[in-house]
Formats: structure tokens, sequence, C-alpha cells
């Protein structure tokens, strides 16, 4: 048998159970012994009955002590039911839904084996719907195996992964290649291929397991650091347009009415040195939330229109998209630098004025949400694309706009800053610049999780605030994913509000279902202070600035994430007053919990992105595929970040003989990379 062999050549599969691999996923043997466990049930040892303690899940072994009761529940589910003696002591076995397991259990002589999770009874202990197995053989009764548990479909149960699995590295006749040179598995310790593929799916101990897994999280990692690396050659490989006065910049920030921060002007150096190289610009920008990476991003937009070029900034929503015309226009018409706006609510003769002004490059700067990205907006000379909190935009959109223009610079920018080691894969492809500080006078944001029982007092501190002449936002989370839900829950949330606390004052009310012009109105009445209290969704979760605002309370502070938070928590203590961020919400959870008590503790954007990640797990944090990324299938971000760190020197090494893998010993993995790549989108192309 051969990797490339049809998995209907495996005994047992048929064209019927071809499809439920072909789910999966799975088509040849070789995509089957990639199909790799996702966890083990450990029946290397069993455990004493007696011994047995609440919500460990275990394996017990032993006899049946009584007959096996089937009967119907008051649901009308089929229940059955037996106990287990093991010689210390004796436990109950329940399964529910399950019609057909008393067949399994018709031996009263056979010893059987059960794996699950325990419940501690007052009388005795009970497992609920037990994994059984019949130890039929002297052998097995004898060894206990580390069984691999796979990511499974309906149909198509861990058995039958396993046994195809175990036919498979059986019949294989060819030895599955090895795409590391010799060099990389010697200077890392990593066991070939073949061997590790083997061990995974039929581990004789955990040592061996963990030995295998690291070869293959290495390679997954590798290849993916490589990839991202070797993109970043290639962009640095080619020509940009060269912004040869970016002096100029000097003269923009003294027409500031304020001063940049070191950290602004450091990253501002960073960026201008791009912009004059003649290799094109391909950076992030991170920082915190009211850092000041709105102002950065505007001195390079000044330095290429200057030069007589264009740029165009990219936001994610249309509320925003507005505050950055708004204050581009403010920094750019007093150097006669006109910006060209671009949003999809706009009435057609406005949009016709504006990509008039595009085309004709009368417009030097561009600003707008995802409508400056449509096919039918051609510029006249783009040299630099920027994307604000671009981890609200997929990586093929953040290329579309780059492509508006001939290899033009790219800036990209974010809020949500994560550890290095991360970065340097998610971001491989990029340089990043960071913002480390906040301009002077900002307070850190009180932050603080209140009970019910202290509303009210919440409500007379608001009120006070307002009677200052200070601003509040009233966040509610979504309850539900569609937008007219949404817009219920907020409306309702107005109505409560207004007839309460907030009577006789001025509430606006923002929420996505709202069309473009009101949103417009409402956040113009907002700024202006006309609206004292503006409830929201978290529409207003990115980028919204108004400086007079102090007070955030956020509903439901449960619904929503860590990054999600800190960003809400971003939209007050933009100004010099005292700011405040209150949350409400059911702490139950006990990750809701900790989720508010981090925001408690910590207002820097970097702690808490890495909170996050501990909290949720990288799976959630990144969707590496939201990145334009190959999606992890055995590695893990977190958990392996120190065999990330490992695969990072390699690849250094790597690129530094060959920075193309080019070289005939890295002829597989260079395919091997372009493949898995491929798959999943576009960021090689
Ligand atoms: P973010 O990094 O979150 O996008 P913004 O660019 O919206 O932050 O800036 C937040 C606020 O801080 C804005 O009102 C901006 O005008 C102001 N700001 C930016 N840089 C400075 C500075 N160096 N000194 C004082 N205020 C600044
Ligand atoms: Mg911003």
């Amino acid at each position: 048998m051969k990797l490339n062999d049809n998995i209907q050549y495996l005994k047992g599969i048929g064209e019927k159970r071809a499809g439920l691999f072909h789910k999966l996923g799975i088509f040849t043997v070789g995509d089957l012994l990639y199909h790799l466990p996702r966890g083990f049930e450990d029946r290397t040892s069993t455990r004493d009955i007696c011994d047995l303690v609440d919500g460990e899940t275990v394996c017990v072994r032993g006899v049946l002590a009584s007959g096996v009761r089937k009967f119907r529940a008051r649901r009308g589910g089929w229940v059955v039911q037996t106990t287990l003696s093991d010689g210390t002591g004796v436990m109950r076995l329940t399964w529910f839904n399950a019609s057909y397991i008393d067949k399994s259990l018709s031996d009263p002589e056979a010893e059987y084996m059960f794996y699950g999770k325990v419940i501690h009874r007052t009388m005795a202990a009970e497992m609920v719907n037990p994994v059984i197995e019949k130890l039929e053989s002297e052998e097995s009764k004898k060894m206990g195996v580390i069984l691999p548990i796979y990511p499974a479909t309906a149909g198509l149960n861990q058995r039958g992964i396993r046994d195809a699995v175990g036919r498979a590295l059986e019949g294989l006749s060819e030895k599955i290649p090895e795409i590391l040179p010799e060099s990389v598995r010697a200077r890392n310790d990593l066991m070939g291929i073949d061997e590790a593929i083997r061990l995974v799916h039929a581990p004789e101990d955990y040592d061996r397991f963990y030995e295998a897994r690291r070869r293959l999280v290495f390679e997954e990692f590798l290849k993916l650091q490589l990839g991202v690396s070797t993109v970043k050659s290639i962009k640095k490989s080619r020509k940009a347009v060269v912004i040869s006065d970016v002096k100029c910049i000097a003269e923009f920030a003294r027409g500031l009415s304020f001063d940049l921060t070191n950290a602004q002007k450091k990253v501002i150096n960073e960026i201008a040195a791009d912009l004059k190289s003649g290799v094109p610009m391909n950076r992030l920008v991170q920082g915190d939330v009211g850092s000041g990476k709105t102002v950065v991003a505007a001195a390079a937009m000044f330095a290429v229109a200057r030069s007589g070029c264009q740029s165009v900034m990219m936001a994610p929503t249309e509320i925003l998209a507005e505050q950055h015309y708004n204050s581009l226009k403010g920094f750019f018409e007093p150097w006669g630098i006109k910006v060209a706006y671009l949003i999809g609510g706009q009435s057609a003769k406005e949009r016709a004025e504006n990509t008039e002004l595009i085309e004709s490059g009368e417009a030097a700067v561009v600003v707008g949400t995802h409508a400056v990205i449509t096919d039918k907006v051609n510029f006249s000379n783009l040299a630099l694309s920027i994307t604000d909190e671009q981890h609200r935009f997929g990586v093929s959109q953040r290329s579309k706009l780059s492509a508006k223009g001939l290899n033009v610079h790219t800036l990209v920018m974010t809020a949500t800053p994560i550890p290095r080691t991360l970065s340097l894969v998610i971001y491989g492809d990029l340089d990043i610049s960071i913002i480390d500080e906040l301009p002077p006078g900002r307070k850190p944001v009180k932050t603080l999780a209140l009970t019910e029982a202290q509303r009210p007092r919440l409500y007379d501190f608001v009120l006070r605030e307002l009677n200052r002449g200070r601003q509040a936002y009233f966040v509610c989370a979504l309850v539900d994913e569609s937008d007219a839900v949404e817009a219920k829950a907020a409306a309702e949330y107005v109505k409560k509000l207004s007839q309460g606390v907030l009577f006789g004052r001025s509430v606006g009310l923002l929420h996505g279902r709202m069309r473009t012009f009101e949103k417009d109105d409402v956040m113009r009445r907002f700024a202006a202070g006309e609206i004292e209290a503006l409830v929201a969704t978290t529409v207003v979760e990115v980028g919204v600035d108004v400086p007079n605002a102090t007070i955030m309370v956020i509903e439901n502070a449960e619904r929503f994430g860590l990054s999600q938070l800190h960003q809400l928590r971003g939209r007050v203590g933009r100004g010099a007053d005292q700011a405040y961020c209150v949350m409400f919400g059911n702490q139950k959870s006990g990750v809701a919990k900790e989720r508010m008590q981090v925001m408690c503790e910590t207002n820097d954007g970097f702690k808490i992105s890495e909170k996050d990640l501990e909290i949720r797990g990288p799976g959630e944090f990144f969707g590496t595929r939201q990145h334009g990324l190959p999606e992890m299938k055995i590695g893990n971000f977190f958990t392996d970040m120190d065999i990330l760190k490992q695969t990072q020197t390699e690849a250094e090494i790597i690129l530094k003989s060959d920075p193309f893998l080019k070289a005939p010993e890295h002829r597989l993995l260079s395919k091997s990379i372009t493949d898995t790549f491929a798959k999943a989108g576009d960021i090689l192309n």
C-alpha cells in the first residue's frame, strides 16, 4: 500500500464509509496518517474503585456485579444501567439514550474496561456514558494502552478511525517521506517523520509520545514560520515608489496642537525610513488604545502627499471612517491637501464626486470603509495604503487595498498587541513598530465590576459626572448574532434608562442596524456634546474618540471577550479627566469572572492580550485562517510556545544561507510549505 492510495484500498472501507472519511478531509492513506489525534485516553493504568475521586476521568476494570437493567426514562429515551466490581468496591454505570448498549454488556463472565468521568454520589461512585471495552484476549487483559482520540464525524466513531489507521500503518509499504533536512533534525534533536507518525498514533508510553508530537509540532511551526518569512523576503525584493522628501514631516509635526510622544516620533522615523528606501514598506504599528496611531499614519500620508502621490486609509466601520475623515481633514486642509471620503452608505452623487477626486488625483488622501477596495475605485497614483484596526480585516482585504497601486507601501495598525514570539508568526511578513507610550496626562481608567446592589450608587455617580458636563457610554451586549435582535435589545435598554436614571437627559442610541446617516448624526451630536449619554452596541468598540466621555458602563460584561472589553474601555480616558469603566455581569462562569478581574487589575494592553491568550487559548485568539495562514493541526501557539521559539531560531538559520529556499536539501520542505499555504488561501500569491 502506498501513501497516495485511495483509502478505499483499506479493508473495511467501502464507498459509503469513504464518504465519511472525505468529510474529515481524508482521501488517501497519507491523509489518514496525517489525521492526528487531538488527545488520548490513558488506559495504561486502571484505578481502584475505592480510590475514585469526583470529577476525574479514569479507567476502571472488573466484572459486572449485577444484571443489566434497561428501562425507559420519563422523557422517553432508553436508559441502561449496571454495576461493576473490581474487588475494591462496586460502582454504578449508567448510559442514557443508548438502546443498544446492553448488547455490548451481554457476557456475565467477561472482564470489562470502562473509561469515563467519575461522579461521586454519596453511596458510591458512578460513571455516565463511559466508553466500553471488553477484554477478550489474554493479551489485552495484560496490557493497558494509550488510545488516541481523533477528530471524528457523525457515523464514523473512534474505533472506526483507529481501525483504519491501524491497517494503514500495518499495510504501508513505503516510508513517510522526510521533508526536514538531516542538519535541521540533528540541530533540534528531532526523530524521523516515519517514526513520529507511527508513534503518535500508537504510542508505547507518554515520553515517546511527547517526543513524537514535538517532532510533528516542530515541522508544522517551522513550515509556517518559513512560509511567512519567505513572503517577507519576496516582498522586500520588489521595488516601490521612493518618497524622497520625508523631512517635511517635521513641518507637519510643528503644525499639530500637541507634541508627539517619543514613541510616536520613533515609529514615524521607522516609517519614514521605509518610505524613502525604494523597497515597499510592510509595517505593522501596534499601539494600545489611545496611544495616538492616527496621527502617526497621518504623518506618513503627509510625506506621500508632498511627493505628489496618494494614500488611502481603510477603517472597519463607518463610524470610525467618518471620524478619521474629520481628523484627517483637520490635519490636512490647512496645508491645502484634499481628502476624499468613501463609504457604502453614500448617495450616488457623493460617491461619484469622491470617486472623481480619487481618479483625477486631486485628492491626495482618501479615507473610507472597505468601499475603497471595490473594483470601481481607481486611484491615480497610490503609493501608501493604511489599514486601521487591522484585526478586523482579513488578509485578503488588506492585500486588495495594496493591489490598488503598483508595489505600494503598506501600513497596518492594530490596538491588539500580542507577544513577540506570536507576532513573528502571525505578522511574520511584516516589520513591527510599537507605540509603547501614551500621550502625557492620561490617567489609567478606574475599572470596577459591580453587583446589582451597587447599581443605584453608580447611577448617582453617573448623574454627577453628567452634571459636570462629562459624557457617558452605556454598552449592551448583543443578545443574538442577528442585527434585528441586537437593535431591539438596545432600543429597550434605552427606554429603560431614559424612563429611569437618565430621565430628562439627552440620550442617544447607536447600533449596527441604523442607516449610515443616522449613525453619523448620532455620533456627531455625541462628539459635539449635545448627547450626554450614548447607549450603544459594540459598534463603538473600535477607534471612536470622544475625549469628553469619562464613563463607560458595560452591561452583560460576561458576554464579551477580554480584548473586546479592553477596546470598549479604551473609548474613555482619552482626555485629561479621570475616567471610569464599570462592568455589570454574571460572574458565575469562572472565565467571565477571571476576565473581569484582569480588567480591574490592569490597563496595559499587552498584559491583557497575554491573559486573553491564556484564558481563551490561541485557537480562538487568532483564527490563523482569519490571517490567511494555514490552520494548525497539532501545534498550539500557547502551550507549545517553546517549540515555536525553537522553530523561529531554526528558520533564521535556514533563511540566512538560503533566503528563498532554493537549495536542493530544502526542495521538499519548500514544496510542502507552498502546498500548505496554497490550501490556506492567498498569502503566498
Ligand atoms: P488610537 O491609537 O487608539 O487610534 P487615536 O489616534 O485615536 O488613538 O488618538 C487618541 C487621542 O489622542 C486623539 O484625540 C488624538 O488627537 C490624541 N493624541 C494623539 N497623539 C497625542 C499626543 N502626542 N499628545 C496629546 N494627544 C494626542
Ligand atoms: Mg485608532
